[in-house]
């Protein structure tokens, strides 16, 4: 397959957004919009035909021999993190450009194929991932994504206006399984395990869920001089208890994939000569089984309030957020898997630690999430790197298995 061409438009993507520091595409920004509108070419010179939605997820497709049949969708997306690299998200949707032009040189197929860039992914701007693949799976209410405004305070609403979309039409954009046959993501894994292993694809069974809150944790802001160590309400003593139990109860159901982590702590007043008076700390603990997330939770709080009643600080703890995490469609891991090993590719099962827009489509139609390797495990990093041979053997796994679906 055309091992350089999707070397060399990874290549040119990486130039929009490029700031000697990495890439840095965010959401919805202008040179997010200009990579878009750049793939918009790339699809049409590739005889595709195009069109974006309500909510600026950009939809390339090629015409199946049934009219009434449901696309077979890849997709990824192309927006950023600050100062990241050149694949995450992006192998997806060149790879997917690419598999769609070796699919058109197979003769025609039954069914419609589609290639997906969807808005908004990463978290950056808005604080929410996910965006145009939760408004196509239907899982964002419009009351909710009108509020949403970046630290500069520009709305969502506002950025949509300005690309000739208007947020109250977000409902055209919902999808569902009657004209989605089946999705199938290809993206680098963001971790260590390929690299580490030898295997060429990861073929991913679930994706992680975050539950996230907040812990506050009270006691008495003091002077640091005159207040004897014995009389002190320390919050930040009691808050530094709490990560280190924190990471050995994660740590004890690693094996089950529960990882967790304090990730942002604030402390009041914050000064060198006060003891700490008030800490407030946020948690995001991640795993595949929803029932280990949940043990996981509840031994968090047992040691929450065992530490602070032992300090004598008070504590509250707020829950931010908790989703359920999400299982890939059996038969499509089953298909991916017989392929690989058909064509003699290393592969292995596994879990995906990151969220994609794979887990939302998911809700809708049978989903599937192709890894392969990242060196070393980097990404969110201008270091990530894919190799191109990598990046090829992805490729060849997705167009045969988007050619087992549509055909
Ligand atoms: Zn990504």
């Amino acid at each position: 397959m055309e091992k350089n061409w999707i070397v060399d438009e990874i290549d040119k993507i990486a130039t929009i957004g490029q700031d000697g520091h990495g890439v840095t595409r965010l959401a919805f920004s202008p040179d997010d919009i200009a990579a878009r509108e750049y793939v918009v070419n790339l699809m049409r010179e590739n005889g595709l035909t195009v069109r974006i939605d309500e909510i600026g997820n950009v939809i390339g497709r090629l015409e199946g021999t049934d009219p009434q049949a449901a696309a077979v969708v890849t997709g990824s997306h192309l927006d950023t993190v600050p100062q990241a690299g050149k694949f995450d998200g992006v192998v997806g949707v060149i790879g997917g450009i690419a598999a769609l032009r070796e699919l058109q040189s197979r003769g025609p197929l039954t069914h419609p194929v589609e290639i997906i860039v969807f808005a908004g992914e990463e978290s950056s701007r808005f604080g929410v991932a996910t965006i145009g693949s939760r408004v196509m799976a239907g899982l964002n209410n419009i009351h909710s994504l009108r509020k949403l405004k970046d630290q500069n305070g520009i709305s969502l609403s506002q950025l949509l206006n300005d690309q000739g979309f208007d947020i109250n039409n977000i409902s055209k954009a919902v999808r569902s399984n009657s004209d989605i046959k089946a999705f199938i993501e290809l993206h680098i894994e963001q971790g260590a395990v390929l690299d580490q292993d030898s295997n060429k694809i990861g073929v991913v069974e679930a994706v992680a869920a975050p539950a996230r809150c907040k812990i506050i944790v009270e006691g008495t802001a003091a002077h640091s001089g005159t207040t004897p160590m014995d009389d002190r309400q320390d919050a930040l003593v009691s808050a530094a208890m709490i990560i280190v139990a924190i990471n050995e109860i994660a740590l004890e159901r690693s094996a089950r994939g529960i990882v967790g982590t304090v990730g942002a702590m604030k402390v009041h007043p914050g000064a060198i000569n006060v003891v700490p008076g008030l800490v407030e700390m946020w948690v995001d603990i991640r795993g595949v089984d929803h029932q280990s997330i949940v043990e996981c939770l509840q031994e968090i709080k047992d040691a929450v309030s065992e530490i602070t009643e032992r300090q004598n600080t008070a504590v509250s703890i707020e829950m931010l957020s908790s989703e359920r995490p999400v299982s890939m469609d059996r038969d499509i891991i089953k298909l991916v898997s017989d392929i690989c090993r058909e064509k003699g590719i290393r592969y292995r099962r596994m879990n995906s630690g990151a969220g994609h827009d794979a887990m939302n489509i998911a809700k809708i139609t049978k989903a599937g999430l192709i890894f392969i390797p990242c060196k070393n495990g980097i990404s969110h990093n201008p270091d990530e790197f894919a190799s191109a041979e990598d990046i090829q053997i992805g490729v060849e796994v997705l167009v045969e298995t988007l050619y087992q679906l549509a055909k």
